[in-house]
């Protein structure tokens, strides 16, 4: 196993660190209280080529295989959530699937605009009744001469917003059950098509999380994405390959969290000595460490498998889950070791503690995780 980066990808680690530190940090507590992303932080995200990290060079991205992507994004995780789910989004479940079953004709017209983050990137598979019954979909598409009608509502949509691309999820066949699931991209402008309610989230402020609703919504044949009937089989595909850059983003927040975590107990005194000295504090610290050090490994092995082009089916679906439960922990540990300034908005530490909620949830639950581990090891044992 080689998770060793070439010296161009050092290069862009090092220069999107820098980026993250200097100027996407200095406005986190603004974009927490403005729910806004300011547009100097995206447009000098677009300059560095972070929208294009999914996409292959010749379509003008980044061109790099999953064990950079995943440096990167650990980079990116280390600062409020919301930029960095705004950029994952994009780059993860609202790219990929154009890149990975899009036809040329699709990655020509998608993928370079992408790449420059001039056109942003959605996945819209929830609805009200498929949530972890994601195949339990209610949003139809109908085919009338070379168009598609489509009809229905997603919801809880990441970059809805701001998304000027979708990959729809929409049912063309309801007798075939998971198999009469088709995959579109559709673009916001085509007729039908809007942006319903906004939700009112827990965290992740400056990522906006709406309504899709469709309208018989015109799609054109030719936005097909892959095979009909293949939409469902996409929408998993999409989702797993996401999986080791959500785990890299949850590692870059989790590492974030310990540094906080021991600049401040080395700090903070009590008892004339500082709290780290305290052995129940130290020990938290330890268990941060220790929890953070096995997620990166775990998080480049699987890379690593990824770019072998190994089956990850359920090494992904536990990375996931245990990235996500990591991050969690790590949350808690770094409010416990704060004490009252880490419940305080004015201090970063409750923010995080917040964010990480979500990643027990969404992209598949934690419990939806261990389904896929339980199936799969099912079929090892049996
Ligand atoms: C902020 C945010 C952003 C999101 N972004 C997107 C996006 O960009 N695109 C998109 O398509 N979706 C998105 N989602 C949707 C997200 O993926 C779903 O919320 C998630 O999959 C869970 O579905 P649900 O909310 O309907 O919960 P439910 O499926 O109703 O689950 C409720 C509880 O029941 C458990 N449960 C359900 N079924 C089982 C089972 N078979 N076995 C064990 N436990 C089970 C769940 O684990 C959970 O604990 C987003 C959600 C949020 C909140």
């Amino acid at each position: 196993m080689n998770f060793q980066l070439d010296e161009d990808l050092l290069l862009l680690q090092r220069t999107i660190r820098e980026f993250i530190k200097n100027e996407v940090e200095p406005l986190a507590m603004q974009i927490e209280e403005e729910d806004k992303i300011p547009s100097t932080i995206i447009h000098q995200s677009k300059e560095l080529g972070l929208f294009g990290l999914s996409i292959p060079e010749e379509y003008g991205g980044l061109g790099i295989g999953m064990v950079g992507k995943c440096a990167l994004y650990e980079e990116v995780g280390k600062t409020h959530n919301g930029y960095t789910t705004l950029i994952g989004a994009h780059t993860g479940i609202g790219t990929v699937g154009i890149v990975e079953m899009g036809n040329e004709f699709q990655k020509n017209n998608y993928l370079p605009d992408m790449a420059k983050g001039e056109r942003i990137g959605a996945f819209a598979l929830t609805e009200p009744d498929a949530g972890s019954h994601a195949s339990n979909l209610k949003t139809t598409a109908v085919r009338k001469g070379n168009k598609y009608i489509l009809n229905g509502t997603k919801h809880y949509i990441t970059n809805a917003t701001v998304a000027d691309v979708f990959t729809v999820m929409a049912v063309t066949d309801p007798s075939k059950g998971p198999k009469g699931i088709t995959s579109f991209i559709v673009e916001k402008d085509f007729p039908g098509f809007k942006v319903g309610t906004i939700e009112n989230k827990m965290g992740l402020r400056g990522s906006h999380s709406a309504e899709l609703i469709f309208e018989d919504c015109e799609v054109p044949v030719e936005n097909v994405l892959g095979v009909e009937g293949q939409g469902y089989v996409n929408a998993l595909k999409i989702l797993a390959n996401g999986r080791a850059g959500l785990a890299a983003r949850n590692l870059g927040s989790s590492q974030k969290l310990l540094d906080m975590s021991m600049s401040y107990a080395l700090e903070r005194e009590q008892f004339h000595v500082p709290i780290f000295e305290h052995q129940a504090v130290a020990h938290m610290l330890s268990e941060m460490a220790v929890e953070i050090e096995a997620l990166r490994s775990f998080t480049y092995r699987i890379a690593w498998m990824v770019d072998e082009g190994k089956n990850v089916i359920k090494e992904a679906a536990m990375l996931k889950l245990y990235g996500s439960e990591v991050y969690n922990r790590v949350a808690d540990k770094a409010v416990q070791v704060h004490g009252g300034i880490g419940y305080i908005k004015d201090f970063p530490i409750e923010r995080y503690f917040r964010d990480a909620r979500i990643t027990r949830i969404y992209e598949g639950t934690s419990e939806i995780q261990k389904n896929i581990i339980a199936a799969q090891l099912r079929k090892e044992y049996q």
